[in-house]
C-alpha cells in the first residue's frame, strides 16, 4: 500500500457499543474496512451507558480532560478500548450527558439539553486530540478527522476558528459525511453562546439558519470535503424537495460533494454463520433458507404461506417507525397485498401512532399480518433469513441498509427508487434472468402493489424464483469497493503536515 492514513472517525453512535440506525453500522464497518486496507483508522465517541458490556477492557487514555462549554469547564475523560476486530475506540466520557437510557432522547422526544451535549462532544473531540497529541506513548495525530451528521457538525467550524493555530491540529483536514440531511441539530440562537464561537459565524454563510443555529449546516459549510451515503442521495439532496433548506449550500459545495455507497460488514451479515438462525445457508446451499422461512411462520403466528409455487411470498419490514419510511403507504397497501397471497411482517419501533395502527393491522387480519413493536435484533436476522420480499416504500432513503442485508439473505427487496435504494437494487428481468428485486416509482399504494404483483408473479415460478434469490445473495455490497474510494477521497483533502506529536505512536 502506498499511504498509510492516520484517521479519526468522529460519530455519535458505533456498533456494536450504541446503535439506533444506519449511522452506528457505518460507524463501525468503515473503520473495520480501512483498516484491513492498512490505514490506521480509529473510532471517538461518547462513552454512554453501557457500553462497556460490549468492551473486553477498557482503558483510561487521558484521565483529566477539560472541555469548555459556554462559560464553563465541562470536566471529562477519554478512555479507550478496541472492537473485536482490532478497531481502537476511543469514548468521550461525561457522565452527567451520556449516562442515560437513550442516545438522543426518549420515546417523549429528543432529550432538551442536545445541544450542550454535543456541543460538549464536539469541542472535546478536538480538546482529546490535543490532550493525546501528548500522551506519551498513547501519542497519535491524525491526518484526517471524518466526521458524521449533526452532532459532529461543530468540529469542522471549531478547526477552521478557535482551533485554527494549535499546532496540534493545524494541519488535520475534515471530511464530512451526511447519513441523513433531515436531522440537522437546529437550535435557537440563545444556544449560541455555549458554542464559544464569535457571532460572526452566525450568518447565513456560517452556522445561521432561519434565525437558529444549525449545527449539520456548520459541517457542511466548513468541512473540506463532504460525502453522502449514495449517488443518487447527493444528487437529490441538491434539490428542493429532499434538500431540507439546505439545498442552496449543497449546490454552492457540488464540486466537494461525493456520493459513496454504504456496505455491510459481510463478517456479521452472513447467513452461512449468523448464530441466531435456525439453520445456515448461502448461494451454494440455500436450502437452509426454507427451513429458516417455516420456523419465522411459526414463531410470528402466520398460516400456511406458499413453498414451491404456493399462495404467495412472506413479505418483511425491519424498520425505524417514521414517516420517512412510508410506512403509511405500506398500511394503505395491505389489503392488496394480502389479495396478491402474500403474507406481512413487521419488526420495527418509533413513532407511537404507527406503533398503534400496524398493531391494530395484525388485529385485523390474524394469521395473515404479524407486528412485532421493539428492537430485536436476532428477531431482525431471523426475519431477513425467513423473509421472501423485503418491502422498503422510503419517501427518501440515504443509502439504507435493510435492502443490503435482504439481498445477502436471500430476501428479494421491493423498493421505492431513491436514494441509495435506487442505486443498489436493479429490476428483475424474467426472461434474462438479469435484476436482484421491484422497484416502483410514484409514492402511492397503486405503485408499490404494482411491484408486490410482479414480485408475487416471480415468487410462483419457483424456478424463476431460485434464479432472482440468486441474483441477490451473490450482489456484493460488502465494504472494501466503498472503503477504497473513501481512501481516494481522503487522500484529495491531506494536507502538509505540521510538527510531530511529541512521541510516534504504533
Ligand atoms: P436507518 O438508518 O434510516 O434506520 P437503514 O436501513 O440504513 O435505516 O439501517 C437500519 C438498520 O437498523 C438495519 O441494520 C436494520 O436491520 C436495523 N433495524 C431497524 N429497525 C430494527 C428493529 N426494530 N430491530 C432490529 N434491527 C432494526
Amino acid at each position: 500500500m502506498a499511504q498509510r492514513l492516520r484517521v479519526l472517525l468522529v460519530a455519535s453512535e458505533a456498533s456494536p457499543f450504541a446503535k439506533t440506525g444506519g449511522l452506528g453500522d457505518v460507524a463501525a464497518a468503515l473503520p473495520r474496512a480501512l483498516r484491513a486496507l492498512g490505514h490506521d483508522v480509529r473510532i471517538l465517541m461518547p462513552r454512554y451507558r453501557g457500553v462497556e458490556r460490549h468492551a473486553s477492557v477498557i482503558r483510561t487514555v487521558v484521565p483529566r480532560l477539560e472541555v469548555p462549554v459556554g462559560d464553563r469547564r465541562v470536566e471529562s475523560a477519554l478512555l479507550a478500548t478496541e472492537t473485536s476486530a482490532g478497531v481502537p475506540v476511543y469514548f468521550l466520557q461525561q457522565d452527567r450527558y451520556f449516562d442515560r437510557d437513550g442516545l438522543y432522547g426518549t420515546g417523549d422526544g429528543d432529550y432538551s439539553d442536545n445541544c450542550e451535549r454535543f456541543v460538549f462532544f464536539c469541542r472535546g473531540a478536538l480538546e482529546a486530540l490535543i490532550a493525546l497529541d501528548g500522551e506519551g506513548r498513547e501519542a497519535w495525530r491524525p491526518q484526517i478527522i471524518h466526521a458524521n451528521d449533526w452532532q459532529t457538525g461543530l468540529i469542522s467550524v471549531y478547526l477552521r476558528t478557535l482551533y485554527r493555530d494549535h499546532p496540534a491540529l493545524s494541519a488535520v483536514a475534515t471530511v464530512f459525511t451526511i447519513h441523513n440531511l433531515a436531522y440537522q441539530g437546529v437550535f435557537w440562537h440563545h444556544d449560541m453562546p455555549m458554542t464559544g464561537l464569535g457571532w460572526d459565524v452566525f450568518t447565513p454563510a456560517g452556522i445561521e439558519f432561519y434565525g437558529k443555529l444549525n449545527f449539520l449546516k456548520g459541517g457542511l459549510v466548513f468541512s473540506n470535503l463532504l460525502t453522502t451515503v449514495s449517488r443518487t442521495y447527493a444528487a437529490e439532496i441538491r434539490t428542493p424537495e429532499f434538500g431540507n433548506g439546505l439545498e442552496g449550500v449543497l449546490e454552492e459545495r457540488a464540486q466537494d460533494l461525493h456520493g459513496v455507497v454504504n456496505g455491510i460488514d459481510y463478517e456479521q451479515w452472513n447467513p452461512a454463520k449468523d448464530p441466531a438462525l435456525p439453520r445456515s445457508y448461502s448461494p451454494a446451499e440455500p436450502e437452509g433458507k426454507l427451513v429458516c422461512r417455516e420456523a419465522l411462520r411459526r414463531e410470528l403466528g402466520l398460516t400456511d404461506v406458499g413453498l414451491n409455487g404456493g399462495p404467495g411470498p412472506l413479505v418483511a419490514m425491519i424498520t425505524r417507525l417514521a414517516g420517512q419510511k412510508g410506512l403509511d403507504v405500506a398500511l394503505e397497501s395491505l389489503p392488496g397485498m394480502l389479495d396478491a397471497g402474500c403474507r406481512v411482517a413487521l419488526l420495527g419501533s418509533g413513532e407511537a401512532s404507527l406503533e398503534e395502527a400496524w398493531t391494530h393491522a395484525a388485529a385485523r387480519h390474524p394469521g395473515t399480518v404479524a407486528v412485532r413493536i421493539g428492537y430485536d435484533p436476532e428477531l431482525a436476522s431471523r426475519m431477513y433469513a425467513g423473509a421472501d420480499c423485503v418491502l422498503m416504500p422510503s419517501r427518501y432513503e440515504p443509502c439504507g441498509l435493510a435492502q443490503l442485508i435482504a439481498l445477502r439473505y436471500g430476501a428479494v427487496p421491493v423498493v421505492r427508487r431513491t436514494g441509495g435504494l435506487a442505486d443498489t437494487v436493479t429490476e428483475f428481468d424474467g426472461a434474462r434472468r438479469t435484476g436482484t428485486g421491484f422497484l416502483f416509482d410514484a409514492f402511492s399504494a397503486d405503485a408499490l402493489l404494482d411491484a408486490v404483483r410482479r414480485a408475487a408473479a416471480a415468487f410462483r415460478r419457483p424456478e424463476l424464483w431460485g434464479a432472482l434469490v440468486k441474483n441477490a445473495m451473490t450482489e456484493d455490497f460488502s465494504w472494501d469497493t466503498s472503503a477504497r474510494e473513501y481512501a481516494q477521497l481522503y487522500k484529495k483533502v491531506l494536507r502538509p503536515q505540521g510538527a510531530k506529536p511529541s512521541r510516534r505512536s504504533r
